[in-house]
């Protein structure tokens, strides 16, 4: 299924319960403005009937789709996508970041034969995507081939969340449906991370292996706290059990960029380190001064984590 000729930006707008996630508007207003540099649109797609579609026209989108339902698998919202796209032949797909959007992106793309670029941090109105490689230290352009719709992945805080109340739009309610799903939701569990907004936080305080301990992972949690912070975690913190997977960053977990990420115990594997790069400003904590965390921070602390966040906790608890 190929085709070579398409028009306007087609965009899923990902939700959880019915409210777009950040990373999904901050999307759909990159996607509006590069519309309107082309004399374009923005056709925007939710699943399930009850999601905020007015904050998805404020956002940039001057069709909203409703499709399906929230908590359908990914395949199933890929299948729905493609039909979509077929229906309205899209120039471009494109999505957040999440775990999900991911899982959809490569799918829709392998169907239509186009490409597809993840994690992009950059996309002009001529179709040049950037995304980050070499553990960040290279950007990437890139320009697909002749086969659309081009599909895209963007990396969250890559770019500006424009709401606008002015914006008008018209919802459109489709009945597409997927063919084969051999997926199916046996369950779904509302973890904690509702609670925990990590793509939207501006400070992150984060804890690695190097903390040592639940209770010394107690500190972490203090310190995102006193400063008005999220918690974050390196997956073998996870493991260790001293947090839940929610707060998990890296290529395997969260993708963020808050103002302020603090590491704790870290040592700056390539796969934590994919996920918080495009944090404003980074400071490291960690006792080995040769470890690789140093080498993306802009201020470090050579030390003991258990002795130098009681010394933040306190002083951040003065001002
Ligand atoms: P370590 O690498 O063990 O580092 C601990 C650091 O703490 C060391 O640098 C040490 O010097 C320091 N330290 C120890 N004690 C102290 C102390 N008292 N004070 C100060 N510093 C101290 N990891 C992720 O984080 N997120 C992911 O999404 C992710 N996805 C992955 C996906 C795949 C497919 C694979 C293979 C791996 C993935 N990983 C992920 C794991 C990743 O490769 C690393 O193993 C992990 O990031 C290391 O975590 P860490 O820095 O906490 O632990």
């Amino acid at each position: 299924m190929k085709y070579t000729d398409g028009k306007n930006i087609m965009v899923y707008a990902q939700s959880a319960d019915g409210a777009p996630v950040g990373a999904a508007l901050e999307t759909v207003s990159k996607a509006a403005e590069l519309a309107k540099a082309n004399g374009e649109e923005v056709i925007a797609v939710v699943f399930g009937k009850d999601t905020d579609t007015k904050t998805v026209i404020t956002a940039g989108a001057s069709k909203v789709l409703v499709a399906g339902e929230e908590g359908l698998p990914a395949e199933e919202k890929a299948q729905i996508l493609v039909k979509l796209a077929e229906k309205y032949q899209p120039k471009a797909v494109y999505m957040a970041g999440t775990p999900e959007g991911k899982m959809i992106a490569p799918a829709v793309s392998a169907v239509f034969e186009s490409g597809c670029v993840t994690d992009v941090t950059g996309i002009t109105a001529d179709g040049v995507y950037t995304s980050l490689s070499y553990n960040g230290n290279v950007l990437n352009d890139m320009k697909m081939g002749e086969n659309l719709p081009h599909v895209a992945t963007v990396r969250s805080g890559s770019f500006a969340k424009k709401l606008d109340e002015s914006r008008t739009g018209e919802v459109i309610a489709e009945d597409a449906s997927a063919d084969t799903v051999r997926t199916k939701v046996v369950e779904t569990v509302k973890e904690i991370a509702e609670t925990v907004n990590l793509e939207e936080a501006q400070i992150i305080v984060s804890g690695g292996r190097g903390m040592g301990s639940k209770e010394n992972f107690a500190l972490v949690e203090e310190l995102a706290e006193v400063m008005g912070g999220v918690v974050g975690a390196t997956r073998p913190a996870i493991e260790e059990g001293w947090v839940s997977r929610a707060h998990q960053v890296g290529q395997s977990g969260k993708i963020v960029a808050p103002k302020l990420y603090i590491a704790c115990g870290i040592s700056g594997a390539t796969q934590h380190v994919s996920g918080m790069i495009g944090s404003g400003y980074i400071v490291a904590i960690n006792k080995d001064e040769d470890a690789s965390i140093f080498d993306v921070a802009d201020a470090g602390i050579v030390g003991d984590v258990t002795k130098i966040l009681p010394v933040m906790i306190e002083e951040m608890k003065k001002r």
